[in-house]
């Protein structure tokens, strides 16, 4: 790997990202539970409220997809962090091949080279 790219410095990124992620999913959290309680506020007792609370489903829906998101994410994030541990960090899981400098900054939680992605054999 080239010198200006270090795994240390990787690591960081792959922190960094890590306490940004964990820090959102806190607050989506916060938020999906505030959306589930107003959703059984809205139309307590009454069997016609459903259309109103409606979009308050849709919302919370899409919070939680987000969450979901977040939770592969930190998953990509931690195995990423393991690999960096390895003899084989920077290389690419698939063809072995150095993954490269600018695509490790730009997506540090990749796992397989711009060809084998190309392929689409890995993420
Ligand atoms: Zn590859």
């Amino acid at each position: 790997m080239p010198a200006s790219l270090t795994v240390a410095t990787h690591r960081k990124h792959l922190t960094a990202i890590r306490a940004e992620t964990e820090d959102r999913i806190a607050r989506l959290t916060v938020e999906y539970d505030e959306l589930e309680g107003s959703g059984t506020d809205v139309g307590a007792g009454d069997d016609e409220g459903g259309s109103e609370s409606d979009g308050t489903f849709v919302e919370r829906d899409r919070v939680r997809a987000q969450i979901a998101e977040d939770r592969d994410l930190l998953e990509q994030i931690d195995a990423a962090l393991i690999r960096s541990k390895g003899r084989d960090w920077g290389s690419c899981t698939i063809c072995g091949q150095p993954i490269g400098e600018a695509r490790l900054e730009a997506l540090p939680t990749t796992a397989v080279c711009v060809t084998c992605k190309a392929r689409g054999t890995g993420w």
